[in-house]
């Protein structure tokens, strides 16, 4: 989708917007199939909590995708865009043993991530096969920060703490379907990621019923020109290889399934502001837009560099300028920018706005989250209606009777 086609949602719509691009998020799916060909099954379970709308997840359920739920609501709301329980797989961090077993109820794949709750869910359903959670605590040197779940990791149960597990798995007569690792952070160097597959690999051959390995996700995608992203088809190349390899020696096709969130959905979003006020200060050129960091908190949380284009003026002279928010303390999009002219009431379009932006907004100084827009086969669809003060009200409950207003609030 262009320029012009924003442009005109947003006129369509009003702003601040986001717009997703299905075309995007199908191609970005079908990219990542296609550098896992050579796996004969390939399981890609799209991580819901990067984008969560029941429209988005309709799309990749058509897909063919299934579905990485990280808590009970989004479980709820896989089911409810049509996903089956079996393609769907729970991996929560630190949740209670009743959500593990009501996930595992509504018949959920269940990737259980420390030994507390491993031997309790075991003690008690041993008949639920359970996947579980590895920390293969691989630490990347030198140039990059990807620690595949580093020694500080609240995440996954460590590979030390093997024979532990294994006595637990024994104790309870537990059957393990399953092996996951989850990153969580961008992987720059695949073969990094390749010796955490190894570890994996090491640790697979202490269950003899496995169905799948889940090497989780954190794909990088480029947010900026001149940014490095994860080579899908050599990580897919190399391991393929290993995998297949893998699978003779533990003498059964396993899946291998993936959880990518960021990789399917980023790119395809479009985060659509107006332009308030343009303010010459002493120091620099601010644009403040009808927006902040409660519809887009990822430069402010993560010093995410979003993309900022100008798609009302989009010849216009290039000149520099901090992007800033509303909110009543600093909320900066970006500094220091070079952004074709602005003049207030134009529309800025933010880029990479498909993952972790919606989904982390809130209603902070009670504003309305945005409106959203699923752009498929040319036409727009709108997703999600614009809050409104109702909503802002909603669930408040006012204990009126308890307060009189003061007296002494006089009028002049
Ligand atoms: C967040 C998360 C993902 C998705 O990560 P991306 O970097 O968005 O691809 C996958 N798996 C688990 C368990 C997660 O928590």
């Amino acid at each position: 989708m262009n320029s012009k086609d924003l442009l005109q949602l947003t006129e369509q719509f009003g702003a601040p917007l986001y717009v997703y691009d299905a075309d995007k998020i199908t191609s970005q799916y079908k990219k990542l199939t296609n550098a896992f060909k050579g796996v004969p099954n390939l399981k890609l379970n799209y991580a819901a909590k990067a984008l969560s709308n029941v429209s988005i997840l309709r799309l990749l359920n058509s897909l063919g995708s299934g579905l990485d739920t990280v808590s009970i609501q989004e479980v709820k709301l896989g089911l409810l865009a049509g996903f089956k329980p079996e393609s769907i797989i729970f991996t929560p961090n630190g949740v209670s043993l009743e959500e593990i077993e009501e996930a595992a109820a509504l018949g959920v794949q269940v990737n259980i991530d420390n030994l507390s709750i491993l031997e309790q869910f075991g003690s008690k359903h041993p008949d639920i096969p359970v996947c579980i959670r590895i920390n293969p605590h691989v630490m990347a040197g030198g140039n990059s920060n990807i620690s595949v779940g580093h020694i500080d990791s609240k995440f996954g149960i460590s590979v030390h703490q093997i024979p532990h597990l294994l006595r637990i798995v024994d104790l309870t007569n537990m059957n393990i379907n399953g092996i996951h690792m989850h990153t969580g952070s961008d992987i720059l160097d695949i073969d990094v990621f390749l010796y955490a597959s190894e570890i994996l690999f090491e640790t697979a051959k202490n269950f003899k019923d496995l169905e799948f390995i889940d090497f989780g996700s954190g794909f990088k995608v480029p947010y900026k020109e001149g940014d490095i992203q994860t080579n899908v088809d050599e990580l897919g190349k190399k391991l393929t290889k290993r995998f297949n390899e893998f699978c003779k020696e533990y003498g059964r096709e396993l899946t291998l399934a993936f959880e990518p969130g960021k990789f399917l959905v980023s790119e395809a979003g479009y985060f659509l502001a107006k332009v308030n006020v343009v303010k010459q200060t002493t120091s620099t050129v601010f644009a403040s837009i009808d927006s902040g960091f409660n519809h887009l908190i990822r430069p402010m949380l993560y010093g995410s560099n979003h993309q900022i284009i100008n798609i009302s003026n989009p010849k216009g002279r290039e000149r520099y300028y901090s992007v800033v928010g509303y909110i009543c303390e600093t909320d900066t999009f970006g500094s220091n920018r070079r952004i074709n002219e602005i003049s207030e009431g134009d529309i800025l379009c933010f880029k990479n706005a498909g993952a972790y932006c919606f989904t982390m907004a809130s209603n902070y100084n009670s504003r309305y989250r945005p409106a959203e827009v699923l752009w498929y086969q040319g036409k727009a669809h709108l997703i999600r209606k614009r809050e409104t003060f109702d909503d802002i009200l909603n669930n408040q409950v006012d204990v009126k009777e308890l307060f009189e207003p003061s007296k002494k609030q006089t009028v002049k």
